[in-house]
This record gives C-alpha cells, sequence and structure tokens, in this order.
C-alpha cells in the first residue's frame, strides 16, 4: 500500500518525526553516554552486577525448558518444514514461556531481564525460530509496551491472556516505513463516540499470521501524531494476509496485516494520543535486549562446532586448527564470544537495576554483538569449509555429523536489520553522543537562526568549553591509576585515555565541520564504533575482575580472553582514530552518487536481464494459491 501522499516525506521531515519520538531527558546515569562526553564512569560497569542467586523456581524452569527442548523441538525439521509443530507451542505455553517477563499477579513468571535472557538463551542454543517466536511476542509484543504503558484495566483484561499463551504480534513496519516512521500511512479516525477506526496495511509482522493480539502504530490524520493500540484479531476488519517467507528463519509467521475499517474501542489507546512512536522506542530499549543474548550463545555454539572440527580435521598433517591462519581465528572468537557474554549479561543487568539508563548501552548491545556475531558465523562457515555450507539434512545422508552452519548462517543475517538496522543504531546513537554539545552550541552553529539568538548563545558556549574541553586533556589515565585490576589494569587505563580522546575526536569533527557532520555519517559512525568498543571492553574487563575477586576456577582464563579482546579491539580503535583524520570517504560518496546516476552503467554489461521494478515481479508470479495466504 502507499504513503497517501503518494510520495516519500522529505528528510527534514523524517527527522523532526524522529526528534519528537525522541527520549530528550535523562533521568539516570549512562555509562555509554559519559563516554560519549568524555567521562569513563567505571562505577557504573564495576563491581560487574552479578544477579542474586539463582531462586530455586528460575532454576527449576530452567530444567524442564531444557528436557523440552531436547525431548520435543526437531530444529531440522522445523527448517524443513517452514512450521513449528503446534505441540511445540502448546508445550512452550504449558512451561509459561509466553509469560516469561510477565508479573507474576497476572499469571505470569515474573522473571527479571537477566532471567529472561538466560531462559532466551538456551531456546536459541536449540532454534532460532523459537526464540524470534517468543522475542517477538513479549520482547516487543503486547506484553512489553503494556507492563510498561498500560492502564491496570489492560493490564487486567490482556495480560492473563498473553501469560496463558496468547500470541501477539508487533506492527510498526509498511511498505514505505522500514527505518523511517515519518511515512506511516496506517491511519486512525475518532468516532463521535471517542472511539477509533482503523485503515491501513502492516508489513513483515513477526508472528502477524499466528497472533490473536498486536500492538498497532497508527497516525492521526489531523495532528499526523501516531499513537499505539491494542488491537484484536478476533475484530471485523482485521485481515491476516499473505505470510512472507526469507533466507533464513524459515518457520516464522511473518506476514502482511491489513486493517479495514477496524473499530478499536478508545480504551486500547496505549499510554496516550501521539505517543506511539516514543511507545515503541522505549519498549524496544529493553525489548532488544533478547537480540544479544541470541547472539552470545550463537558465539558458544561456534566454538563448540570450532574447537571439535578444528581438532578433528586434519589437513596439510596438521588439524586444521593448529594452522596459524585458524588459530588466529579460534583466538578472535573465543575472546569475542567472552566480550559478547559479558556485554549482554551487563546490559540485561543494569536494566534490572532500575537505576540506570540503558537506551544507549541496549542499542550498543544489539548492534555490536549483531556484527560480531556475523563475523564469527562466518568464520565457522570457513572454519567448516564445504561442509560448513552442507545442509545438515545433506550431511547427515552422509553419514556425517548434521552440523547446521549453513542454517545458522541464515538464521543468524537478519539480526542486523529488524530491531533497527545497524546503520539506525549508529545514527540513534550518534545523535546522543553530540547532544550536550546540540543543546550548548546548537543555535550558534546553525546557519539558519536569526543572528541575535546564535550570537546569544556565545556566553553559555564560552562557559561551558572553557572548563570542558580542557579538562578533556587532563587526568591521569597511566600506571598506577586501576592497579587494582593487575595484569589488565594497562587496559583499563586505556578505557580511561581513550574515552576522553573520543569526547575530543567528537568535539573536534563539530568544530570542522559544524552542521554539515549530520552528513558525514561515515565520521560520526566511527566515534560510535569507537564507544561501542570502550563498552565492550569495559565490559570483558569487568567480568574478568569479577571472577578474580571471587576466586572463581574459570578467573585466570577470563583474563585471558579479556587481555586478548582488548588488545585486538585498541588495534581497531586506532584504526578508527586514524580514519577520522584521513579517510577516503568524500571520493567514495562522489563515486556512489555517480553510481546512482547511472553513470557506470558499462560495468553491468553482460548479464541476463533481471526484473527490478514490481510491475515486472508480479507479472512473472503466479498469484499466490490461497491455502498459502495466512
Ligand atoms: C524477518 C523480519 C521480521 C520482521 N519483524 C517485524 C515485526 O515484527 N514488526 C515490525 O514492525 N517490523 C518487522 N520487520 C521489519 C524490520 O524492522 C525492518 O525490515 C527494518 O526496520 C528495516 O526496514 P527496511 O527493511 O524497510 O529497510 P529500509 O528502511 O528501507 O533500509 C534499507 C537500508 O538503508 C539503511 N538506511 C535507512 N535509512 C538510513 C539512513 N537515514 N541513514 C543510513 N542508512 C539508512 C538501512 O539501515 C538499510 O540498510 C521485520 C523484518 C523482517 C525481514
Amino acid at each position: 500500500m502507499a504513503n497517501p501522499t503518494g510520495k516519500p516525506v522529505s528528510a527534514a521531515e523524517a527527522r523532526r518525526v524522529a526528534e519528537e519520538a525522541r527520549e530528550t531527558e535523562w533521568k539516570a546515569p549512562s555509562f555509554l553516554k559519559q563516554i560519549f562526553l568524555g567521562n569513563f564512569r567505571l562505577d557504573l560497569v564495576h563491581p560487574f552486577p552479578e544477579p542474586p542467586p539463582e531462586r530455586p523456581e528460575f532454576r527449576d524452569f530452567m530444567a524442564r525448558l531444557d528436557r523440552f527442548l531436547m525431548d520435543r523441538v526437531d530444529s531440522d525439521a522445523i527448517d524443513r518444514d517452514g512450521k513449528i509443530p503446534p505441540a511445540v507451542i502448546e508445550g512452550l505455553a504449558e512451561l509459561g514461556a509466553f509469560g516469561m517477563k510477565i508479573p507474576k499477579e497476572y499469571g505470569g513468571l515474573g522473571f527479571t531481564q537477566r532471567e529472561y535472557g538466560e531462559a532466551m538463551k538456551l531456546i536459541t542454543s536449540r532454534d532460532a525460530n523459537l526464540i524470534v517466536l517468543l522475542s517477538a511476542h513479549q520482547s516487543i509484543g503486547v506484553p512489553q509496551p503494556l507492563k510498561l504503558f498500560g492502564t491496570k484495566e489492560q493490564k487486567n483484561k490482556y495480560l492473563p491472556r498473553l501469560a496463558r499463551g496468547e500470541i501477539s504480534a508487533f506492527a510498526l513496519t509498511e511498505p514505505n516505513v522500514g527505518s523511517d516512521p515519518a511515512n506511516l500511512a496506517t491511519t486512525v479516525r475518532r468516532t463521535p463516540e471517542g472511539d477509533y477506526i482503523l485503515d491501513g496495511e502492516k508489513l513483515w509482522c513477526t508472528n502477524g499470521t499466528v497472533a490473536s493480539l498486536f500492538v498497532v502504530m497508527a497516525r492521526h490524520p489531523d495532528t499526523k501524531k501516531i499513537s499505539a493500540f491494542i488491537v484484536e484479531k478476533a475484530w471485523p476488519g482485521v485481515e491476516i494476509g499473505e505470510r512472507c517467507h526469507f533466507m533464513g528463519l524459515k518457520a516464522i509467521e511473518n506476514g502482511i496485516i491489513r486493517f479495514r475499517n477496524v473499530r478499536v474501542p478508545k480504551e486500547n489507546l496505549l499510554w496516550g494520543e501521539g505517543k506511539g512512536l516514543k511507545l515503541a522506542l522505549i519498549t524496544l530499549n529493553t525489548g532488544r535486549l533478547t537480540l544479544p543474548a541470541s547472539c552470545a550463545v550463537l558465539g558458544k555454539r561456534c566454538l563448540e562446532i570450532c574447537r571439535t572440527w578444528a581438532n578433528e580435521r586434519v589437513q596439510w598433517g596438521e588439524p586444521i586448527g593448529r594452522h596459524d591462519a585458524i588459530a588466529q581465528l579460534l583466538a578472535e572468537m573465543v575472546a569475542t564470544t567472552f566480550a559478547m557474554d559479558a556485554v549482554t549479561d551487563l546490559a540485561s543487568s543494569m536494566a534490572d537495576m532500575g537505576d540506570r539508563d540503558i537506551r544507549l548501552e541496549a542499542a550498543v548491545a544489539k548492534m555490536w554483538s549483531s556484527e560480531e556475531g556475523w563475523k564469527i558465523i562466518d568464520r565457522t562457515m570457513q572454519i567448516r569449509g564445504g561442509r560448513g555450507y552442507e545442509t545438515a539434512d545433506s550431511l547427515r545422508a552422509r553419514g556425517e555429523a548434521p552440523i547446521p552452519v549453513e542454517r545458522m548462517m541464515r538464521d543468524f543475517r537478519i539480526n542486523l536489520i529488524f530491531e533497527g538496522s545497524s546503520e539506525i543504531m549508529r545514527l540513534f546513537i550518534a545523535r546522543e553522543a553530540v547532544d550536550r554539545h546540540l543543546g550548548i552550541a546548537g543555535a550558534f552553529a546553525d546557519p539558519k537562526a536569526a543572528l541575535g539568538k546564535r550570537l546569544a548563545a556565545l556566553p553559555r558556549m564560552a562557559a561551558h568549553y572553557a572548563w570542558w574541553y580542557p579538562s578533556r586533556w587532563l587526568g591521569w589515565g597511566r600506571w598506577p591509576r586501576f592497579a587494582e585490576f593487575g595484569p589488565l589494569s594497562g587496559h583499563v587505563r586505556y578505557v580511561d585515555r581513550t574515552t576522553r580522546r573520543l569526547a575530543r575526536a567528537i568535539f573536534h569533527l563539530m568544530l570542522l565541520h559544524g552542521p554539515k557532520l549530520e552528513r558525514r555519517q561515515a565520521l560520526l559512525f566511527r566515534t560510535v564504533d569507537v564507544g561501542a568498543d570502550l563498552f565492550a571492553m569495559a565490559a570483558a574487563l569487568s567480568r574478568a575482575d569479577q571472577l578474580r575477586l571471587a576466586g572463581a576456577a574459570e578467573a585466570a582464563q577470563a583474563a585471558e580472553l579479556a587481555d586478548i579482546f582488548c588488545r585486538t579491539t585498541r588495534r581497531r580503535i586506532a584504526a578508527h582514530f586514524r580514519a577520522m583524520r584521513g579517510n577516503d570517504d568524500v571520493a567514495k560518496y562522489r563515486t556512489a552518487m555517480r553510481l546512482l546516476d547511472g553513470e557506470h552503467l558499462w560495468l553491468e554489461r553482460g548479464m541476463t536481464p533481471m526484473a527490478m521494478a514490481a510491475e515486472l515481479a508480479s507479472e512473472a508470479m503466479p498469484a499466490a494459491p490461497a491455502a498459502a495466504r495466512g
């Protein structure tokens, strides 16, 4: 369905909508926010927050879940059939898995974020489709925004149903709305009685074809504001359209949902009119923490696969893991997996503490873990060689272990796209990284602002930067600071020093490029990547130190992994700083524009034609049989 205006909104309008939905206040401290300002707040990540001792109730649940996954879930069959068997969904519902995050008073299990993360890790270790089913339901589906923003009546009405196993879905995306909600075309109009009439079409709604409840984002045509509603599938006018199919996650129930003149009672508005986008963003703050948990488990599974195979497979007279090229990959994989686990647990624990603002930590955890996880699965494919590319069924048929690297890779790739693509996460993080500077110097740097307004900003700027800038050069980041970290103290000092260096670099870029910096994404994204790496280093160092303090048996190994991770990451950070000073960004941008303008069409000669336009594609494809829809 097209945007009712017929064309996408302007860049300025897209920015305005995003700004309006932004949470502008920072009521609680954030480690990453401070990193971008040049303050290394070790106290916010150290000591590493350990969960309280495991509750017997939680331990029982995990044991039952483990047995269930082992006995009843056949991942190869799920992938092959493109369907999660109803018995598996029923079994999960009986276990209470649809209500893990729902408070006990509403019939849920009342898990903390960290406990929920542990359960989701266990499920991921068995099957990625199940994690997407459960995550779309309760990380971003109806339970999460309802818990955060619902009224008592709404909670009483829906949470018990959801805890019992009614499936829910989150419906924001539309054909013209992927990363940019400003194009939202689903409309909602008020009736004289105060209810709402919903019209529109949602795309790629995970669980959409099996859910009975949806949280739907729609726009008021008069005010242009976006609101969120709980919508029931059973209501007249809700139509479940085509099921969509993807490269991986073959069994997710993802589809098109149409709303035609659907009457939504006023009681089903969530939070308030015009607060829908903000609700979606806040829901995603903790909602997107499930994804890094899955990435950490993928890393662990890849380690298991590669450790076994690199020992077992002998080529050129030696196990392949003993050839230097493969050994280098293995070392980075094990060190990064240690860091991913630390990042996930740290961000989840921070969410449970409730006294920290985790929006940047969650975004970094999602972006960083999905990208590092992708490298790990790619390397696992390389280490498994041809067997990595072969399907599990084919391996089994030949009498070999059915190790599903091919499926894991297919299932994993989407993590860099949904729940905020890597680029959108970087934009979001970069916006917050420069926020303080914009607040203080924004008016001065704005060429459209009146001269009076620009000059009025000067005294405030002078007062702030006269102290702030020199102090980003001061501070002792050398020995013996942080000596209590023992052999890892050098890395802690590096994080401290580099935090100030990063803040200076951001400031220098702002001075150099002014408002045009907004358009220099490659430059801005390097600053984001340095911040993300510093967070990952801090998490790994803190986790290693916590194991040392606890006298854990694996403390020495953890210190080794943290050390290797930090050494590798420091080299990457150095490369980012170098590229901030000298790069080919402008030349590459120009080449990309020429490509877009067709100047390099000559290079595309010599291929068979491909249908690039939608009309051609629909001409070529026979209409889907009715049975395949819904
Ligand atoms: C399997 C699957 C499940 C999904 N589940 C759900 C769901 O349950 N509910 C739901 O609402 N949606 C869902 N989605 C939609 C998903 O969230 C979107 O695909 C995602 O937000 C990206 O949107 P898009 O695909 O339209 O890409 P686009 O927004 O068209 O972006 C295309 C590319 O351009 C980049 N890009 C876009 N804007 C910018 C910019 N300003 N600067 C730099 N780069 C930019 C993007 O990062 C991306 O690389 C699902 C999608 C899939 C494939």
